[in-house]
């Protein structure tokens, strides 16, 4: 029996999105890759088709729709193979920080374009000297006279070149307590002093925009605070369960991917192919065995998630592990291509490429192991 009971209403929303991917990702993909960065029309379409931000409430001009939604969503998305359309980044991890916290000035102003695609979002916590450890952010945010202003740079931001709005993570100079002085604030492109670097030339995720965000002076007003004066890091902490699930789910979406395409690729080889040997048969098995494994306990963590519950340490364990794992089959999969998998012709290759990064994003491995070696008593 699945854990996760989806409605005919889900699973018209999974169709209508497969359909879209195959007719308006799929084929666009290549060229993303070789720009780097995904047409801002294909975020609009996506909008208009309400795919996107499918949690946010209908007054906002969304679905309001459960946290099934933005698990098909990912779903489909990770299975057109690139990562480009950061869209749960932007639906499911930034958005949730303006209905969550937000004032109804800031939801009016920002959330149908979330929903709609006019509006692309990013979150700005990571420094040159500020990754792990957020309490070490440099950036400050002064408030005088109805005012703040901005200055610091911030790194491997994605979206970051893409983005309309940038939820940023600063701190109260005058503040000494670290984890109190951090605030957060939205800031919009266009806004004087605030400027984007150029995307990064990275080892995966070709296709996503992750670059640099400078802030000179950035002189944003006030009312651009997202809730009290440094509640910040209380409310990063707090968003990270939906974040660290949703990166432990992509990891077992892509896992299964690398799987189903080579176990495809095997059978469809022809007769001329070299035989599968006895250990290959193995290896792939015990990859299926693990992708099963990974996605009960996700799918656990999602009804307790959806329940409400504060699942942050079961996360933590889904996260590292899936995306370790992720990264065991991807190795599984490509030894088995043979030297087929070395070639840009295979597609595992580009999935290879891409999962790379999901042990060092969203908190890294070892930040995992800590959180749960703390609650162990270690
Ligand atoms: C593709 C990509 C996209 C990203 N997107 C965003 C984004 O949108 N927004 C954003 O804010 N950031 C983003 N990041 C940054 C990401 O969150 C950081 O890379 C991550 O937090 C790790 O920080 P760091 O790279 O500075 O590594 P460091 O913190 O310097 O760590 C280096 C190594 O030391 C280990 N380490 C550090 N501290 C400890 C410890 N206490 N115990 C044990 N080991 C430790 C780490 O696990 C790691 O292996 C992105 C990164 C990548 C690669």
């Amino acid at each position: 029996m699945d854990l996760l009971s989806y409605t005919p209403a889900h699973e018209a929303f999974r169709m209508r999105l497969r359909e879209f991917c195959n007719t308006r990702v799929t084929p666009f993909v290549d060229e993303w890759e070789k720009n780097h960065l995904v047409p801002r029309s294909v975020w609009q379409e996506m909008g208009r088709n309400g795919f996107l931000c499918t949690s946010v409430p209908r007054e906002y001009g969304g679905m309001e729709g459960d946290f099934l939604y933005s698990v098909i969503a990912l779903e489909e998305v990770a299975r057109t193979n690139h990562y480009g359309l950061d869209a749960f980044l932007h639906s499911d991890i930034v958005t949730p920080y303006i209905q969550s916290y937000g004032s109804s000035d800031q939801k009016k102003k920002y959330l149908t374009g979330c929903v709609t695609g006019d509006i692309v979002t990013a979150i700005a916590m990571t420094e040159p000297g500020a990754g792990s450890d957020l309490s070490a952010l440099a950036s400050t945010a002064v408030e005088a006279d109805g005012e703040v202003v901005i200055n610091g740079s911030k790194t491997f931001i994605s979206n970051a070149v893409s983005c309309d709005l940038v939820v940023v993570a600063a701190k109260d100079p005058d503040e000494g307590n670290p984890y109190k002085a951090i605030s957060l604030y939205l800031v919009e492109d266009g806004t004087p002093g605030f400027k984007k670097g150029t995307a990064f030339k990275k080892l995966g995720l070709h296709s996503q925009d992750t670059a640099d965000l400078y802030f000179t002076n950035c002189r944003i007003p006030v009312e651009n605070r997202l809730g009290e004066k440094g509640s910040g890091f209380v409310k990063l902490m707090k968003k990270l369960q939906q974040e660290r699930l949703l990166v432990a789910l992509l990891a077992v979406v892509k896992a299964d991917f690398m799987l189903q395409w080579t176990m495809d690729y095997l059978k469809n080889r022809g007769s001329g192919a070299p035989v599968i040997e006895q250990a290959a048969k193995f290896s792939l098995v015990e990859t299926a065995t693990e992708i099963k494994l990974g996605r009960t306990f996700i799918d656990k963590l999602i009804m307790e998630h959806m329940r409400g519950e504060d699942v942050a340490i079961q996360t933590s364990m889904a996260k590292y592990w899936c995306s370790d794992m992720a990264n065991r089959s991807a190795n599984t999969c490509l030894d088995i291509c043979g030297d087929f998998g070395m070639t840009e012709k295979c597609p595992i290759v580009r999935t290879f490429r891409d999962i790379r990064a999901f042990p060092i994003f969203a908190g890294t491995n070892e930040i995992m192991k800590n959180i749960v070696a703390k609650q162990m008593g270690f």
